[in-house]
């Protein structure tokens, strides 16, 4: 099981659309909800303009720690090793 799961009551609450590193191609693909196990990684070229995911509710409900899901992949491909 992903540490974050690919549902809609999550992809409702992502706030990537709001970030200020989300662009255009993302927006046209639309893309969110990179912490998900199912999703990762952005097929898009991201640059490092600001991550908002510490202010995001699924990464309060999921105990995250990390952020920039969008050019390092999903919480499980990051954070994996901080599991138990
Ligand atoms: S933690 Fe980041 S990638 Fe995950 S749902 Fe929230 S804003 Fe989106
Ligand atoms: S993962 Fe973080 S940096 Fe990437 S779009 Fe979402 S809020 Fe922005």
């Amino acid at each position: 099981m992903s540490k974050v799961e690919k549902n809609d009551a999550n992809m409702g609450k992502c706030v990537c659309p709001s970030c200020p590193s989300y662009n255009d191609c993302a927006r046209g693909k639309s893309e969110k909800l990179y912490c998900a196990g199912d999703v990762g990684k952005s097929s898009c070229a991201y640059q490092m303009n600001g991550c908002i995911c510490s202010q995001c509710p699924v990464h309060m409900e999921n105990n995250l720690m990390a952020g920039y899901y969008c050019m390092h992949g999903s919480a499980d491909e990051i954070e994996g090793k901080m599991a138990m």
